[in-house]
C-alpha cells in the first residue's frame, strides 16, 4: 500500500493505531487496512461498537458547549484525535471566536491531520505530546504561548485515559495536568467501563491487545471517579455517555444501562 499524503515518513502503516481505530469506526479516511481490520473484528465482537463511538463524540461536543457556557475561553484537548466532525474549536469557536484550542496527541498522523486543517487559525493549535510525561507535555504546551496558565483552562481527555496501562498511573497524570492550571479550571474524562458490560469490555480489551500495541484498558466507576481527585465534580458526576446533560433525544445513542462509557466534568476549586 502506498503511504498518503496525509501519513506522515515514520508512521508503521502495518501497525493498527487507536487513533486510526477509532476513526475507522467514525467512518473516517485517514486510516489504513490494518486499523479497518482490527475496528471490523471490534465490530463483529460488540455490534454497537460505532453507536459508543458517536456517543462518545456527543459528549464531547455537549461538555464544550458546557464549559464555554461556564465561560471557560481557552481549551487544552488531550488524546484529541484525528479531525473529524464537530471538533472542539468548531464547538466553541461557533459560539465566541476569540476561544482558543490548543490540541495534543501522541500519534503523528493524528497532529499532522490536525494541523493541516487548522491553517490560518490563529487561535488553534496542535502538538505532538504524551500524556504518560506530563511535565513535558506542560512544557510543549507553554512553548504555544496559546494557553495562558494564569487564566482558567478547559481541560478535555475524552477517551484517551483508558488507552494508559495502571503502570502509566493515569490518575496521576491527570493530577499533574490539575496542578498546572488555576482554580476555576474544569476537566472533562470520558472513559471506557468494565462497570455495566463486563463480557463486552473483557472481548473488547483482549481485541484491542491482539490487533495494537497500545491496549484498552475498562476500568470500574470507581476507578473512573477517583481520577477527579481536586475536582469538584458537577451535576450530574459520572454517568453513563448520554446521560450526561443529554441536550436532546438524539444524544440518547443508548438504553440506559448499557453504555460502555462513563463520563464526567469537574471544577477545580
Ligand atoms: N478525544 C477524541 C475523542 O474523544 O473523540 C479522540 C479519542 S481517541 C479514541 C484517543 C486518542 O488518544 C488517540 O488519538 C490516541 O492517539 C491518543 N492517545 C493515546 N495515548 C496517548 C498519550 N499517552 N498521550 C496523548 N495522546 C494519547
Amino acid at each position: 500500500m502506498d503511504r498518503p499524503a496525509w501519513a506522515p515518513e515514520g508512521v508503521d502503516m502495518q501497525q493498527a493505531s487507536p487513533a486510526r481505530m477509532y476513526d475507522a469506526l467514525l467512518g473516517g479516511s485517514h486510516n489504513f487496512d490494518v486499523d479497518r481490520k482490527a475496528a471490523e473484528l471490534g465490530k463483529q465482537l460488540v455490534p454497537d461498537l460505532p453507536r459508543v463511538a458517536l456517543s462518545n463524540r456527543a459528549f464531547l461536543r455537549r461538555a464544550v458547549r458546557f464549559l464555554v457556557d461556564a465561560g471557560v475561553r481557552q481549551f487544552l484537548d488531550i488524546g484529541s484525535g484525528i479531525p473529524t466532525a464537530g471538533n472542539v474549536h468548531e464547538v466553541a469557536q461557533q459560539i465566541d471566536p476569540e476561544i482558543r484550542v490548543l490540541y495534543a496527541d501522541i500519534d503523528p498522523v493524528a497532529v499532522a491531520h490536525s494541523k493541516a486543517i487548522l491553517h490560518g487559525n490563529d487561535r488553534a493549535a496542535a502538538i505532538e505530546a504524551d500524556l504518560r510525561k506530563p511535565e513535558e507535555l506542560l512544557g510543549k504546551v507553554r512553548e504555544t504561548g496559546l494557553i495562558d496558565f494564569e487564566q482558567p483552562v478547559g481541560v478535555l481527555m475524552v477517551a484517551v485515559l483508558h488507552l494508559l496501562s495502571d503502570d502509566d498511573a493515569p490518575a496521576e497524570r491527570v493530577a499533574a495536568v490539575r496542578d498546572a492550571v488555576p482554580s476555576g479550571s474544569y476537566l472533562a474524562i470520558s472513559h471506557l467501563t468494565s462497570e455495566l458490560r463486563p463480557e463486552d469490555a473483557a472481548q473488547l480489551g483482549a481485541n484491542a491487545a491482539q490487533q495494537s500495541k497500545i491496549g484498552i484498558h475498562f476500568r470500574p466507576a470507581a476507578a473512573i471517579t477517583a481520577m477527579f481527585d481536586g475536582w469538584d465534580l458537577v451535576e450530574p458526576g459520572v454517568v453513563e455517555l448520554p446521560a450526561w446533560r443529554p441536550e436532546s433525544e438524539r444524544d440518547h445513542h443508548e438504553a440506559p444501562g448499557r453504555s460502555l462509557g462513563l463520563a464526567g466534568v469537574g471544577r477545580k476549586g
